[in-house]
């Protein structure tokens, strides 16, 4: 267990910032995966009670077996401001050498949960310590298993994490952008990733007798390369689309025509309307290309994440925040991503934003994109993002008119 500061009354984004790379650190030594986060739900409900101690109008909870969710309610009245962070771990084995590498065999903290998790306690210590003055409640959201879906956002949501919430905010640590910027866009920033699954169904037969057969091989192949102009053809060339088939499977040798392929892949697109319209594209060419065959298919579709769509008020607030603690010269226009992220789930409720910030550093070769076993992070990203949510819960709940 790192030490935990005595200073708690008078924690402020300066007293907290080695405490927050201290539990960084921790964190990344004992990473857990999606959905059995015990131990670092343990670690986040007992550093929040450590900050927490004797201040009134704290409550920390746990919605479900890994996930904490605390509550920080003034003395006045006002609106409800939301941050969320993400605590789970990838099964990756970890190739870097630092002295707080995983602990944990072929488990890593490899998208920089940790940093999420422990820029949210810094920010909920020095927000309790100012907690007189909030007009207002700051909820905060460590939830369990973002890297898989269905995930536990949605999970959060329907046990009602967000009741009540005015406004909800969360940050993704980020490779692309280095350290010192923060990113930060209105509307869509992040994909939907939805997994399809397509089955060719014709009818075997010995190789060199094709006429007896209905050839699944040949019509997967034309299946594969006619869902590419859904993209180039169907699809608005300013909106950004993706197919992506990542496995193709059929047949057992050279001489058989398989009676059947299987296709699986990845679509992502940053709009609810394009989610709704590329499957509709997709299944209407696959049906084409096997009926004019004679052949069959099944299409199936397994939802992921939507996309994280920025509401522009939150996005305002975020944007206020970076400017007033950490300088205009760090705000930048977050660039979109085809990743996914489930913090969409908590914009389905609330109006919200999810921001960027940067945490390359290309001197001290900290350029791994997240996902890879030699992922890092320039620490110094961790004091940006704690002073953001502390900001942005100071411009939202200290003003006379509540939300600015
Ligand atoms: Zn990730
Ligand atoms: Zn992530």
């Amino acid at each position: 267990m790192p030490p935990l500061s005595p200073a708690r009354g008078r924690a402020t984004p300066e007293t907290v910032r080695d405490l927050v790379v201290g539990w960084r650190r921790h964190l990344h030594r004992n990473p857990e995966l999606s959905f059995h986060e015990e131990r670092t739900a343990r670690f986040v409900a007992d550093t929040l009670a450590d900050a927490f101690a004797g201040v009134d109008g704290c409550e920390i909870t746990h919605p479900t077996a890994t996930s904490v969710v605390a509550r920080v309610v003034g003395p006045h009245p006002g609106p409800v401001l939301a941050m969320r962070a993400d605590i789970d771990a990838l099964p990756i084995h970890e190739a870097n050498t630092h002295d707080f590498v995983s602990g944990t065999p072929g488990t890593m903290h490899a998208c920089g949960h940790d940093g999420h998790t422990a820029m949210l306690l810094g920010a909920a210590r020095v927000i309790a310590a100012r907690r007189d003055t909030l007009h207002g409640e700051v909820r905060f959201i460590f939830q369990h298993a973002e890297e898989l879906p269905p995930g536990g956002a949605e999970e959060l949501v329907n046990a009602g994490v967000l009741d009540g919430v005015d406004m909800v905010i969360g940050a993704h640590l980020w490779l692309q952008l280095p350290v010192g910027k923060v990113g930060v866009k209105s509307g869509p920033l992040m994909a939907a990733n939805d997994t399809f699954r397509i089955s060719i169904l014709g009818a075997g037969g010995h190789g060199a007798i094709p006429q007896q057969t209905i050839d699944s091989i040949v019509i997967a192949a034309q299946v594969v390369t006619n869902l590419q102009h859904v993209v180039s053809r169907n699809v608005d060339p300013l909106e950004p689309a993706v197919i992506t088939i990542g496995r193709i499977a059929g047949g057992t040798t050279s001489n058989v025509i398989p009676g059947s392929v299987e296709l699986e892949g990845t679509m992502r697109m940053l709009t609810p309307e394009l989610r709704t319209r590329i499957p509709e594209l997709m299944e209407r060419v696959v049906a084409g290309i096997t009926s004019a065959h004679g052949a069959r298919y099944t299409f199936e579709i397994d939802p992921g994440y939507r996309p994280v769509v920025n509401d522009s008020g939150a996005a305002e607030l975020v944007r206020r925040a970076v400017i007033a603690s950490v300088g205009a010269d760090a705000l930048v226009e977050a660039t979109p991503t085809m990743a996914a992220e489930d913090f969409s789930a908590y914009q389905q409720r609330a109006p919200g934003a999810f921001f960027f910030v940067g945490a390359r550093n290309e001197e001290r070769g900290i350029v791994h994109p997240h996902h890879h076993s030699c992922f890092d992070l320039d620490e110094r990203a961790l004091d940006v993002g704690t002073r953001v949510f502390v900001q942005a819960a100071m411009e939202m709940l200290t003003e006379k008119d509540g939300r600015g």
